[in-house]
């Protein structure tokens, strides 16, 4: 049995089309889902009484749950129990201008890098697109708000896990779906070049996020084991032709670690290979974790490194902090309950 949130509005037309039922049944389900929250097929007062028991013989609704939340001001963390006894972690942040969330995309990641406590277990499994779409649903149901907009920046690697993230973006892009703006959705990958270059053909106005985190080969491949596969001198070519493709501003994101990637010449060396591309740097004060040998750059280093940038003429801006008293910031996640 297929869980219905993981179906875009096109599928659930299919289904109703193969099911010789009228298309426009799909937008009604949609309504009764994402606009009135409805927990179960019964409650669809306008899909016949036949209609509402197929459906909940093809599918089922709600699977994940709410196993743990904790809060710090202006941050809560979520932790879900997944329907397989795995766990993943969402993170929600009250900004000026609105509400934003920090879904995970797959159980544990693969990716490996070295500074980072979400990897420490290997990828059980993707999500699928309905665990990433009620991660949204259900804090909304508990905080009785909207949120505004979603960053695919939790545990895993969003993709390595293409087509679900695609489909997760659709449904909840979609204006009948939760009707989250493209513009207000961002993906941040680790710098998987042939998913970028998939990407750049999607119609979509989404953000994009390179965790780049070295302005050298050697160094990058120090720090992420990914850089083996796709080189940092592939992945800038790759990302300047995802921005003349799309036309879309990239962001270039940067964690600042003391004494390993932040010093004057680390500065210089980033600006020179950015040049001229369409990209913000964002430096991410770096968040400790278990990984001891990783430490976070002081305040001033930090400084200084931002004045380099925006000296040599890079747009650059200091990522603020969330939520790292309850480990809910950047690189803190884990997919198990603690
Ligand atoms: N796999 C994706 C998304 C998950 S991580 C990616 O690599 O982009 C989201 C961001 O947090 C990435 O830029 C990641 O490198 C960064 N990050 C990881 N560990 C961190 C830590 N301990 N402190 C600050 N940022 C961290």
């Amino acid at each position: 049995m297929e869980n219905i949130y993981s179906y875009k509005r096109v599928d659930l037309e299919k289904y109703f089309v193969c099911n010789g039922e009228k298309k426009f049944k799909a937008l009604q389900v949609f309504e009764w889902l994402y606009d009135k929250r409805v927990k179960s097929f019964k409650e669809m007062s306008n899909i016949k009484k036949e209609l509402q028991e197929k459906l909940s013989e093809d599918f089922n609704m709600f699977m994940i749950k709410i196993q743990k939340k904790q809060e710090d001001g202006l941050t809560k963390k979520y932790l879900f129990k997944l329907y397989d006894g795995n766990y993943i972690e969402a993170v929600l942040m009250e900004h000026d201008y609105g509400l934003s969330i920090c879904v995970s995309s797959q159980v544990g990641c693969n990716m490996g890098c070295k500074f980072c406590e979400s990897g420490r277990l290997k990828k059980v499994r993707n999500l699928e697109a309905y665990e990433m779409v009620e991660q949204i649903l259900l804090v909304e149901a508990d905080i009785k708000k909207r949120i505004a907009s979603v960053v695919i920046m939790g545990i895993g690697e969003p993709l390595d896990n293409y087509d679900n993230v695609m489909d997760f973006i659709k449904i909840i892009n979609d204006a009948k779906g939760i009707a989250i703006g493209a513009r207000h959705i961002t993906i941040s990958t680790c710098g998987l070049i042939p998913k970028i270059e998939e990407l750049s053909e999607e119609d979509l106005q989404i953000n994009l996020a390179i965790s780049l985190h070295a302005p050298n080969t050697q160094l990058r491949s120090k720090i992420m084991p990914v850089n083996n596969a796709y080189d940092l001198n592939d992945l800038i070519p790759t990302v300047k032709k995802y921005i003349e493709k799309t036309n879309r501003r990239v962001t270039i994101e940067y964690v600042m670690l003391d004494g390993v990637n932040d010093n004057e010449t680390n500065a210089r060396e980033l600006a020179s290979l950015l040049k001229g591309m369409n990209v913000y740097v964002n430096l991410i004060p770096y968040n400790e974790t278990n990984h001891l040998e990783y430490k976070r750059a002081s305040k001033d280093t930090i400084m200084k490194f931002y004045d380099t940038l925006k000296k040599l003429g890079i747009n650059v801006t200091i990522r603020k902090e969330f939520g790292s008293n309850i480990d809910a910031a950047c690189g803190q996640l884990r997919s198990k309950e603690v």
